[in-house]
């Protein structure tokens, strides 16, 4: 039995014990008395000891120390309360350090965060943040993010909620411009952390990169159209002998492969440049490719079974040499990977309101750990085959690339063996 309890028990059981001796010692009006006497001594201990508890209550700063002390059972409690206050003043320490220390931590890290609310207000910054954004952690907690950071693409990225993709954005910062990406991350209960990051540096060595190989490329194209032109002519001359036309054969062949790498990174380097805005118009799908299945038939030079079916009559917003170049690099990949007497179709269809254009061959097929890899430049499953079929190792990041202008996504499913289907998903609000 609890002590409380306890001594309740012994008061009650003395004081019936003495009121029943008065009663036989001095009759019931002295008992009653006694018993009277003891119950408003016991109430008027309970209530001195209940002031005390509400007045430390009503304490602004309470501590273990200056609660009240008490007597018999009111001793215990008052104890039990000093050790649960020091246990919780000590959690609060541990919990405040801790909160401390991952303040510390967030504001030495490199990249700015911000903590936001459901609808978009801050919460909380670290300094990186105040830098990158230009907002104050002290002056404009609880304001809405979009009423500091008044760019048109930043409202559109933070209404999307697309949690996958990053933003990029040109700054101001003290009188110079910075690029920052930034990037949302769910978190908690319909909460964002907005992390930004400065990619100035990064984004000057892409340009950097960009302009060199479209310099390059670009310095290489005359020379290579002279050295061509040349050694054409000099295969075709009548004086020339056999053995030297061989090697001018072989020579062209090369010089030919030079040309078409320069222009694949030529078109690369376009289809990278931001600065280049892509020129849209309603494109007829089934004249295009009714035209690339044209080009594929020549190239396959009637080795395959070539099928082209068109099931819409919806036009596709895009643009026209871009789309063109997307399909033919998939369309001729499918003739030089599918050996002679296999199979390849086009389809061009409407799912769902979305646009979906696939080729399929009963090609050699790819095995799946190379499926990720295929869009990087000069990335090639064999080397050796895709010299073989003239291959520049380009053409898929170009499809990428053009893809990545159009909104559209790539899907790749393959067997070795088998085939492949190269499908490029392009969303509804381009279906005109
Ligand atoms: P390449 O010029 O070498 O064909 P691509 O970028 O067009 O370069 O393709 C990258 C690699 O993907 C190719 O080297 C080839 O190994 C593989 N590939 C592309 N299309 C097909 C296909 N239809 N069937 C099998 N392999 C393919």
């Amino acid at each position: 039995m609890p002590s409380i309890w306890k001594r309740f028990v012994y008061i009650v059981l003395t004081t019936i014990f003495f009121s029943s001796a008065f009663w036989i010692l001095f009759g019931p009006i002295s008992s009653l008395l006694l018993f009277g006497v003891i119950m408003f001594w016991v109430a008027t201990h309970h209530v001195f000891h209940l002031v005390a508890l509400d007045r430390w209550l009503l304490l602004p700063k309470k501590s273990s120390s200056n609660i009240p002390a008490g007597t018999s059972e009111w001793d215990d409690v008052f104890a039990h309360l000093a050790r649960y206050v020091r246990q919780h003043s000590h959690s609060k320490e541990l919990l405040s350090l801790a909160l401390e220390r991952m303040r510390n931590v967030t504001s030495a890290m490199p990249d700015g965060i911000v903590l936001l609310t459901e609808n978009d207000h801050i919460e909380w910054c670290n300094p990186i943040a105040e830098d990158h954004l230009g907002i104050s952690s002290t002056l404009d907690i609880g304001q809405q993010i979009t009423h500091l950071v008044r760019q048109v693409p930043f409202f559109e990225y933070l209404a999307a909620r697309n949690f996958s993709k990053p933003l990029v954005l040109n700054q101001t910062r003290r009188r110079q411009k910075i690029i920052i990406s930034l990037q949302l991350v769910p978190y908690g209960f319909n909460q964002k952390l907005l992390i930004s990051r400065d990619i100035t540096r990064f984004e000057k060595l892409e340009t950097m990169r960009r302009d060199f190989i479209a310099n390059v490329s670009h310095e290489l194209r005359t020379p290579l159209t002279v050295i061509s032109g040349f050694l054409d002519t000099l295969t075709h001359e009548e004086t020339t002998p056999d053995f030297d036309k061989r090697a001018l054969t072989l020579m062209s062949e090369q010089a030919l492969r030079m040309q078409s790498l320069v222009e694949d990174l030529l078109a690369l380097s376009r289809l990278e440049n931001d600065q280049n805005k892509i020129n849209e118009t309603n494109v007829n799908m089934p004249e295009l490719l009714n035209e690339i299945l044209r080009d594929a038939q020549s190239l396959s030079t009637g080795k395959h079974q070539i099928k082209l079916n068109v099931t819409t009559q919806s036009q596709l917003l895009g643009n026209e040499s871009e789309l063109r170049s997307a399909f033919s690099n998939l369309i001729g990949n499918a003739v030089r990977y599918t050996p002679e007497g296999g199979e390849i179709s086009i389809q061009w269809q409407e799912e769902n309101g979305k646009g979906i254009f696939y080729v399929q061959d009963s090609g050699i097929g790819i095995e799946a750990q190379h499926i990720p890899r295929l869009t990087e430049r000069f990335y090639r499953v064999d080397t050796s085959r895709s010299r073989e079929t003239g291959g520049t190792g380009l053409g898929l990041a170009i499809v990428k690339h053009v893809l990545n202008r159009h909104e559209a996504d790539l899907e790749i499913t393959s067997e070795v063996g088998k085939g492949s289907r190269f499908s490029i998903v392009f969303p509804a609000k381009r279906m005109i």
